[in-house]
C-alpha cells in the first residue's frame, strides 16, 4: 500500500501525519469533572497502549479540571468541544494539546477567531472533526441527492463542511489543522475520507463513529479504517466502541497490526480447529495470545515474531516451518518448530510451556 503524504501535525510529543507512524488514540468515558476516574481511566488506556487521549468538554468545570488531569497523566490530551467556544479558550489555557471542534456546532467566525488566537498563542492544533450527527444546518437544508461542489449525499455534505471550515481557519492563518470524516455507517465514512484525500493534505483521524458493541463494532471499524489505509490514507485512528475503551486500543493495535502498519508484539498464526483435531488447541491459543500480548512484552524483541500454532499434520507442519516459532498438533502431542527446524516433540499438558520458552529465548 502507498502512503499517501499528508502534513505533519504535532500534538504533545505525538507527531501525526508526515511519514510518522499511525497512532492509537481513545475517549474516556468518565465524567471529566471526576478527575480521579478520569485520570484512572487514562492510566488504563495509556497501559493498554493509547498514544493520545480525548476528554469530553461539556461545561466550564470539565473544561478546568483538565489541569489537574494533565499533571497525573502521560500522553497528549484533547479537548472535545461542542456548542461553545468559550469551552476551548479554557480547555486551551487549562494546557490541553489539542481542541477538537465540530464544525456543525460552533460556526461563529468571530468566535473561531478567538479560539484560533488561543490556539496559535500555545501552539496546539484543532482538529475539524464533521460527523454524520451534525452535519451545519445551511447543508443539512440541502435534499439528500443535492450535489455539493464535492460530491452527492451526506459524505458531499461532511467534506464540503469541513473544506469550508479549513478555508475560514486558513484566513486566519491557521494550518496546524487535522480532519476527521466520521459517519456511523462503513461506506458513507469510507467515501467521505475518500473524497476529502483527494482535495487537502491535512492529516487524517480515522474512525467509524457510534460503530457500535464491541463485536459489531470492531468489525465496522475494522472495515472502514482498514479499507482507508489500505487506501494509503489516515494518519491516527480511533476505533469507537460501546464498551470498555481499552477494547477500543486493543481493536486499533490490531487493525494497524493486521496491516503491518506497527508491530506491537508476535503475531500468532493458529487455525480453526476441525475433527481433526486431537488436543485443546483453543486453550493453547488462547493461553499463549494472553502470555505475549500483555503490554511489558509487547516492546521486548519478540515484538513481529510469528507463532503458528496447529491442530494437525495437514497444515501444521508447513505453516509451522513457515513461522519464526510453530507447533503442528497430533494426538495428544506436537511437534515445535524453530526457524523451520523441528526442536523436539512435547505432550500436550507441555505445549504451552514449551512454546512460551521457545518464544523468549
Ligand atoms: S490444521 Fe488440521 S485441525 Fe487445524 S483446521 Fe486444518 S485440518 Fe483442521
Amino acid at each position: 500500500m502507498e502512503k499517501i503524504n499528508t502534513k505533519q501535525i504535532r500534538v504533545g510529543d505525538v507527531r501525526i501525519g508526515g511519514g510518522a507512524p499511525v497512532s492509537i488514540q481513545s475517549m474516556t468515558k468518565t465524567d471529566t469533572r471526576d478527575v480521579s476516574a478520569t485520570v484512572r481511566q487514562i492510566k488504563e488506556l495509556e497501559k493498554a497502549g493509547c498514544e493520545i487521549i480525548r476528554v469530553a468538554v461539556k461545561d466550564f468545570q470539565a473544561a478546568e479540571a483538565i489541569k489537574d488531569i494533565k499533571r497525573k497523566i502521560k500522553i497528549p490530551l484533547v479537548a472535545d468541544i461542542h456548542f461553545d467556544y468559550r469551552l476551548a479558550l479554557i480547555a486551551i489555557e487549562m494546557g490541553a494539546d489539542k481542541i477538537r471542534l465540530n464544525p456543525g456546532n460552533i460556526y461563529i467566525e468571530e468566535e473561531i477567531r478567538e479560539v484560533v488566537k488561543s490556539a496559535k498563542k500555545r501552539k496546539i492544533p484543532i482538529r475539524v472533526g464533521a460527523n454524520s450527527g451534525s452535519i451545519p444546518v445551511q447543508l443539512r437544508k440541502l435534499p439528500n441527492g443535492a450535489t455539493c461542489e464535492v460530491g452527492q449525499g451526506k459524505e458531499g455534505k461532511m467534506v464540503k463542511s469541513v473544506l469550508d471550515y479549513i478555508k475560514i481557519l486558513e484566513r486566519m492563518d491557521f494550518y496546524d489543522i487535522i480532519v476527521s470524516l466520521k459517519a456511523s455507517d462503513v461506506t458513507s465514512t469510507v467515501e467521505a475520507y475518500r473524497l476529502f484525500s483527494k482535495r487537502s493534505k491535512y492529516p487524517l483521524h480515522l474512525g467509524v463513529t457510534a460503530a457500535g458493541p464491541v463485536s459489531t463494532g470492531t468489525v465496522k471499524s475494522s472495515i472502514g479504517i482498514g479499507a482507508l489505509l489500505l487506501d494509503g490514507i489516515g494518519d491516527t485512528i480511533r476505533v469507537s466502541l460501546t464498551g470498555d475503551p481499552s477494547e477500543e486500543v486493543i481493536a486499533g493495535k490490531n487493525i494497524l497490526q493486521a496491516l503491518n502498519l506497527r508491530n506491537f508484539g508476535p503475531e500468532i498464526i493458529s487455525c480453526p480447529t476441525c475433527g481433526r483435531c486431537q488436543v485443546d488447541l483453543q486453550k493453547i491459543a488462547e493461553r499463549i495470545q494472553l502470555r505475549i500480548t500483555n503490554s511489558e512484552r509487547r516492546t521486548t524483541k519478540i515484538a513481529g515474531l510469528k507463532v503458528a500454532i496447529m491442530g494437525c499434520e495437514v497444515n501444521g507442519p508447513g505453516e509451522a516451518k513457515e513461522a519464526d516459532i510453530g507447533i503442528a498438533c497430533g494426538k495428544g502431542s506436537g511437534v515445535i518448530f524453530k526457524k523451520g527446524k523441528i526442536v523436539k516433540r512435547v505432550k500436550e499438558k507441555d505445549i504451552t510451556r514449551e512454546l512460551l520458552k521457545n518464544i523468549t529465548t
